[in-house]
């Protein structure tokens, strides 16, 4: 199958005892692999696998859930000009509205989420979002910005996974499709042109080590979902992947 995970973090400590084997396991199975950056260390972190890997490519963000702590904002936006020309999106980027209850923090996050959505326009990259619990907000921030975008881990209502498609968005649709009603729900709502696989790895693989090639069992269940063949799932998905980021197939 011609598998791309859109989102993966492979930098993470949980791939820190056999992190060779699990890229040399990507390198054989993958097209490519996305990894995508939270913070100024994993957003190096994501830079040097990117540089050691071909088939891996780095986008660089600022997660939300950090807001409280890290302050490196200024920092995070110099990265990503620096390294313009070798990142393939920014993120990941966005609002939690589950870890963040606060008004005085959530606003804090959407100065922001907003600040790196401009840099996004400025530059022509791709955006890749975190939109846990927030995906009506982010929504409506997204309204009128110039700019391609990736809801990452989608998990909103199947209404407003219709609404992104019809603006244009790309659903990133991760191996919680395996066991979770609403997701399976969306890939059934979305059309196959507006979805592109994803991990999250290490998380979301049933209380189990995420990894990449864990896309393929996600284009098995999307196939039963809307009646296509795993390889046409896998395919098509892939050519999405390829032409939002860029990749050489
Ligand atoms: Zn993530």
């Amino acid at each position: 199958m011609q598998l791309v995970d859109t989102h993966a973090h492979l930098d993470f400590d949980q791939y820190d005892g056999d992190r060779g084997s699990v890229i040399e396991r990507c390198r054989e199975e993958m097209v490519a692999v996305v990894n995508s950056g939270t913070n100024v260390e994993r957003n190096e972190a994501s830079l040097e696998l990117a540089e050691e890997n071909d088939f891996i490519q780095a986008t660089l963000g600022f997660h939300p859930t950090y807001i409280k702590e890290d302050k490196s904002v200024d920092r995070i936006e110099e990265q990503i000009r620096d390294n313009e020309d070798r990142i393939v999106g920014i993120g990941e980027i966005g609002l939690d509205y589950h870890h963040v209850q606060e008004d005085k923090w959530r606003e804090e996050q959407e100065e922001i989420f907003i600040r790196f959505l401009e840099l996004a326009e400025e530059l022509q990259l791709p955006v890749v979002l975190h939109t846990r619990d927030a995906e009506k907000r982010v929504m409506e921030i997204l309204e009128g910005k110039d700019v391609e975008v990736i809801l990452h881990t989608f998990n909103g209502s199947p209404e407003l996974a219709e609404a992104a498609v019809e603006r244009g968005y790309t659903i990133g649709v991760s191996t919680q499709v395996l066991y979770s009603n609403r997701v399976q729900d969306i890939v059934e709502t979305v059309p196959l042109d507006s979805i592109v696989l994803e991990t999250d790895a290490p998380f979301l693989y049933q209380g189990d080590r995420n990894a990449p090639w864990n896309v393929g069992e996600s284009a098995e269940k999307i196939s039963e979902i809307k009646g296509e063949g795993a390889e046409d799932v896998a395919k098509a998905t892939t050519e999405n992947a390829s032409e939002i980021f860029g990749l050489e197939p």
